[in-house]
């Protein structure tokens, strides 16, 4: 915990305690939060509060073997903070940047930590959010706040998503999630397989697979991958040449977001040849004679889902040794030493790690009420993604499926601080959306199309949130580079807006 945390801060007669904006969630996106709050509106009176013990969220949580980013830190970093790491970094490595920023901007007397949110309760005639929220020591205690700045991430921490599969409680091993990694297991000389395909699978099998007798990696279906050396080029280049770090972050940064920008183009464009171009990467480490096509090759269109990049390869790598292999199966059922696949083959297993996803977790699992009526979040229209039709005063912060989160969370960092100016600036204490005359017959969708992004958790989960429209003005569109300009430029005063 850093220094300056503190559990018990002084509460008002009644014991409530009253804050201008409470920012919920010490992650990337809260401590982010916390950070344009002070430069953008100082003064501001403000708690960022967090269920768990200290900041990172997503990077504290998570402590399974090679943990690590998959996608590059020049843009998952914040931009007002160069990365001066690998592009891809381990969580550790995320961490210490995390830390640096909440130390060198005086953040930590703004968090709390071991405080959980339960409940969140609007009210119309006091314009204000009380939440109950059960502090580590099991105190129940009331904030009151005018403005709700939801960074509580989109999933649920401290528990991941295993399927159901018959015989598994007749299994002797070991099954663990990897979001629930037991702290010391000792995988030395087990036979290990790990469940999933996507970037945990892929960075956890090379991560352990020189420890354990054999680590084999079971996937019902392939995904992308992007190998590549865990260098970046320019970034090198420009410190030889003795650039200034301030510099060096924008210009790699910018790079990185046109290569990207590029790269999605073309995954839509000509979506063969960039498929061609990804399997040819694979194709370099595992040889000619590898079947990449039943193991590698995905039956989607590559970037309709998120494409992990391997650093120098090191699944391929670990495959190629023989200490790690990959069999596409499907699971017909447990047994007693392992699994019995569809095809008829078994896998004896002294550990079984399902790399199987999240439980999508929509607003913190806080039980939230408007003027006495508990609302029902799918219920609601987005207003591009961050607020929603009649919920007052609350932003949530949710990022990018194909470009860094932390883009979105500065862009929405820089919305929260105008809107609340402007608030101030018209003497309102109330801001909520609402559907236009022309939105009146808009047709509305589920949060995001599942034929663009159809990870399985939120496919899962799409039914718990908020409707979509047809414009961009109710949708969250999931590009970056639209919004880069489109989120600045949004006029604050335009029908979308009632003010109080
Ligand atoms: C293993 C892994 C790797 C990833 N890698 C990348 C990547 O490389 N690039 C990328 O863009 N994205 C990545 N993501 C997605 C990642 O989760 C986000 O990018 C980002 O870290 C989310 O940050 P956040 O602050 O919004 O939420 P989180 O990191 O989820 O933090 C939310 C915080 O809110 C707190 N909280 C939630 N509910 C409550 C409550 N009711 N009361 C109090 N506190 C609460 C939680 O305790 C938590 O600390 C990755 C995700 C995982 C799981």
């Amino acid at each position: 915990m850093t220094e300056t945390a503190t559990l018990a801060r002084p509460a008002d007669a009644t014991g409530v305690e009253h804050f201008d904006v409470i920012i919920v969630g010490a992650g990337i996106s809260g401590v982010g939060g916390a950070y344009h709050l002070t430069r953008q509106r100082p003064g501001t009176r403000f708690v960022v509060l967090d269920a768990l013990g200290d900041f990172g969220g997503t990077w504290r949580s998570h402590t399974y073997p090679g943990i690590r980013s998959d996608s590059d830190l020049y843009t998952f970093g914040y931009r007002f903070k160069p990365w001066v790491g690998p592009p891809i970094a381990s969580a550790a490595e995320i961490l210490r940047y995390m830390g640096e920023v909440i130390e060198e901007n005086d953040l930590g007397r703004h968090i709390r930590y071991g405080h959980k949110i339960t409940h969140a309760r609007w009210s119309s005639s006091q314009k204000l959010w009380t939440l109950e929220v059960t502090r580590s020591d099991g105190k129940i205690l009331t904030f009151t706040t005018n403005f709700l700045w939801m960074c509580q991430g989109y999933y649920r921490q401290m528990q991941g998503y295993t399927p159901e599969w018959p015989g598994m409680g007749d299994y002797e091993g070991q099954i663990i999630h990897p979001q629930e990694w037991p702290e010391g297991l000792d995988y030395s000389g087990k036979r290990v397989v790990v469940i999933g395909s996507g970037a945990t699978a892929a960075t956890l099998v090379p991560a352990i697979a020189g420890d354990c007798a054999h680590v084999t990696l079971l996937q019902r279906s392939p995904t992308y991958f992007v190998p590549g050396r865990n260098e970046n080029d320019l970034a090198n280049t420009l410190r030889e040449i003795q650039i200034d770090e301030t510099w060096i972050h924008e210009i790699v940064r910018r790079k990185a977001l046109f290569d990207q920008e590029m790269f999605t183009h073309r995954a839509v464009a000509e979506p063969d040849v960039v498929k061609a171009e990804l399997l040819e990467g694979v194709k370099a480490f595992l040889g000619e004679d590898f079947d990449i096509e039943k193991h590698f090759t995905p039956r989607y269109r590559p970037w309709r889902q998120r494409i992990a990049f391997v650093p120098d390869g090191d699944l391929f790598q670990g495959i190629a040794s023989g200490q790690a292999s990959v069999v596409t199966d499907e699971i017909e059922r447990f047994t007693p030493k392992g699994l019995l696949l569809k095809s008829g083959e078994t896998l004896e297993a002294d550990i079984i790690v399902t790399a199987t996803g999240f439980n999508l977790n929509v607003l913190g699992d806080i039980a939230f009420e408007i003027d006495g009526k508990p609302l029902t979040f799918s219920d609601t229209i987005t207003y591009r993604g961050m607020m929603f039709t009649g919920v007052p005063n609350m932003i949530w912060v949710f990022g990018y499926f194909r470009a860094s989160w932390t883009l979105r969370a500065d862009l929405i960092g820089d919305f929260v601080c105008r809107l609340l100016a402007h608030m101030e600036a018209r003497g309102a204490s109330q801001v909520s959306v609402a559907l236009r005359p022309e939105d009146k017959d808009m047709k509305l969708g589920p949060w995001i199309d599942p034929e663009n992004f159809n990870p399985g958790y939120l496919m899962r989960g799409l039914h718990l949130l908020p409707k979509a429209g047809d414009k961009p003005e109710w949708r969250h569109t999931q590009d970056y580079w639209a919004e880069k300009d489109a989120l600045p430029a949004i006029d604050l005063d335009v029908a979308a807006f009632h003010y109080t």
